[in-house]
């Protein structure tokens, strides 16, 4: 079985590891040549997304197709759809890569998000309360890891915005905020992990914790709204709902990754499966496995140049650390994480 897998970064590059273990062969296609799967996988293409001669030599290659970030174009995966199988299907991706569809989606299902305006029209701006600020403006595509958000105190800096391009998202208090992976199979079979703790410095995810220390109507909560999206996407694969709790126990749906996720990468020491190869199991059409916890653990980001320090240091028997072998150590970029075991 050959696995083809869109974009190069550590997601790709975890992807590929767990692939290996099952015999299955990877062929990664990225628009960067510093990325971090192609030392892990089979084979490789670099080029630009919308390179569709490019992308049809890396469909010949592949049986299957999966992607490890939401922003391929549309187009080029309902390109590769009508020859080859992608999975997640790009219909989900539509959805997911604008937040206002997004949110729009979620809300249709009766599920919560924190409130938003559309920010379409001057006549909308015009009806804006002055209790929706502190606010947050997001760009509504292409936004990862707080990219294009900042925050908004009045009306008064709306003022010049263009339309159809951002959302407006009220500021909540947050008390908690956690993420849910669930992986479902090509038989509609679901599985999920269980909810995880997130904290955030910066807006880049900084810590997660497995299990999160939540009551268990907030976990039920969470579990049902993630098998309640993933069904109403008829979605294959590992998809990462993220969540707010607010002061007053409130469960809120922040947004959905299409895709495996930095808050599951403590499932590699501390589940039965990870999310990585759960992905590929349903992606694949593998026999099924489910998640089981096997001890808790913590994962802390290693972002930017402090991968140095990581490189040189000697860890002991309960602590992982995996290296993005990324070439360049950018300030704020991911370049590696290190889970921790509780024994
Ligand atoms: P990204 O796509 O960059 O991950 P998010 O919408 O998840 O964007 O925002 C990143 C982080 O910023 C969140 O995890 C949260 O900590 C904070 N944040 C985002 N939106 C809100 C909000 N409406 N109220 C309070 N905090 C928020
Ligand atoms: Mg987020």
């Amino acid at each position: 079985m050959k696995l083809g897998i869109l974009g190069g970064g550590q997601l790709g590059m975890m992807i590929c590891q767990a692939a290996r273990k099952n015999n299955i062969d990877t062929i990664i296609y990225t628009d960067s040549s510093d990325s971090p799967a192609v030392h892990f996988s089979n084979n490789h293409f670099i080029s630009n997304y919308n390179d569709i001669s490019k992308i049809d030599d890396f469909i010949n290659e592949c049986d299957v197709i999966t992607y490890e970030f939401e922003n391929i174009p549309y187009e080029t995966l309902n390109h590769i759809n009508k020859k080859l199988n992608v999975f997640p299907r790009p219909s989900v991706n539509n959805i997911i890569q604008d937040r206002l569809t997004e949110k729009k989606f979620i809300n249709k299902l009766d599920i919560d998000t924190v409130p938003f305006l559309e920010l379409s029209s001057k006549k909308e701006l015009s009806k804006i309360d002055e209790d929706f600020f502190p606010a947050i403006l997001k760009t509504r595509r292409m936004g990862y890891d707080g990219k294009g958000q900042s925050i908004i105190n009045d009306l008064r800096s709306l003022k010049n915005i263009e339309q159809n391009i951002y959302i407006l998202e009220k500021k909540i208090d947050l008390k908690q905020e956690i993420s849910v992976i669930t992986v479902r199979y090509q038989d509609e079979s679901l599985f999920s992990y269980l909810p995880i703790d997130n904290t955030h410095k910066n807006q880049i995810l900084f810590k997660s914790i497995s299990p999160a220390l939540i009551n268990q109507d907030l976990k039920l909560k969470a579990l049902m709204w993630s098998e309640k999206i993933i069904k109403s996407l008829d979605y294959i694969g590992v998809i990462c709902v993220e969540f707010f709790i607010d002061k007053n126990d409130k469960l809120y749906v922040n947004e959905i990754a299409p895709r495996v996720h930095n808050s599951g990468h403590l499932t590699i020491e501390s589940y039965n499966i990870s999310q990585f190869e759960s992905h590929i199991r349903a992606v694949c059409n593998l026999e099924k496995i489910e998640p089981k916890l096997q001890k808790e653990a913590e994962m802390l980001n290693i972002l930017g140049s402090d991968i140095f320090k990581y490189r040189d240091q000697v860890i002991d028997n309960n602590q992982f650390f995996h290296d993005y072998f990324k070439d360049e150590a950018k300030k704020g970029r991911k370049m590696g994480h290190l889970t921790k075991i509780k024994s």
